[in-house]
């Protein structure tokens, strides 16, 4: 059985991804209201009710929007750890349903074996995760201050890999943002940088890498048009041309990927 994954939508303003598999879907994060995350899905032909679980990386209002609606309205359990599940529930955005995770402790659903790992990143006990079958392996990884060398073991030999690359140094610091702000990002505990981004490509990749996303572009420090020709030329200089990039966008759903074991 194959598994694929459609990124509905990334960015400050709201994060989601479902996770295709035989046995159903699952939803990573929910920073939509419940209404776009369903109009979104139909976009792509998903059907909402086809989702089995919900998977929180953390309580940032662009990943968790939607969590207690759409949970609720389709009866599903929401997967958060321990931390981030009160930090929702103080913001009265929590489903009925928790499932309780740790990081570093993996789990099955739907087939696929689910690994949450801890990430540096300004909030109680934000995770990113690998979803792994028959030797196949997704990793999804935003919100990272820094790209440490936890998450760089867990996202090695990834075949598809959604990696953060939020914002241009050089766009930032001429923003409007207040110095705090800037600061935050930059900070180990904000967002990567374009550099860091492809500084991480290097080792990463290896010979089963197939697919590269690069997610949670900043829409005023970033263009998709720059991590694109910074990811092509990255690319090209590791003699990587067979790897299909993306990048996702923040108000469409990118086309569906599938993970297949090569013929
Ligand atoms: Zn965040
Ligand atoms: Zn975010």
């Amino acid at each position: 059985m194959d598994f694929g994954f459609t990124i509905l939508g990334s960015g400050s303003r709201g994060n989601a991804t479902v996770i295709h598999t035989a046995a159903g879907n699952l939803l990573l994060d929910a920073g939509f209201s419940a209404k776009e995350l369903c109009s979104r899905m139909e976009k792509r032909a998903i059907d909402p009710a086809s989702i089995r679980a919900l998977l929180i990386t953390h309580e940032h209002e662009d990943h968790i929007r939607g969590c207690r609606v759409f949970a609720d309205k389709f009866s599903i359990p929401v997967y958060e750890t321990s931390e981030t599940a009160r930090a929702i529930t103080h913001k009265k955005m929590n489903a009925s349903n928790v499932v309780l995770i740790q990081p570093g402790n993996k789990f099955e659903l739907c087939g696929l074996t689910i690994e949450p790992f801890s990430v540096s990143h300004d909030v109680v006990d934000a995770v990113a995760y690998t979803f792994c079958r028959n030797g196949l392996k997704f990793g999804y990884a935003t919100d990272l201050g820094c790209t440490n060398l936890l998450v760089m073991n867990k996202l090695r030999n990834c075949k598809a890999l959604v990696l953060e690359s939020n914002y241009e140094p050089e766009y930032l610091r001429k923003s409007a943002r207040p110095l705090q702000t800037k600061r935050r990002i930059m900070s180990r505990h904000g967002h990567l940088s374009n550099q860091d981004a492809m500084a991480a490509l290097e080792e990463l990749l290896n010979e089963q890498t197939e697919h590269l996303v690069f997610a949670h572009l900043s829409s005023e420090c970033n263009c998709p048009d720059l991590v694109r020709k910074m990811a092509e030329e990255c690319l090209c200089n590791l003699n990587r041309h067979d790897i299909r990039i993306a990048i996702a966008a923040q108000d469409e759903p990118l086309e569906t990927y599938w993970l297949n074991k090569r013929k």
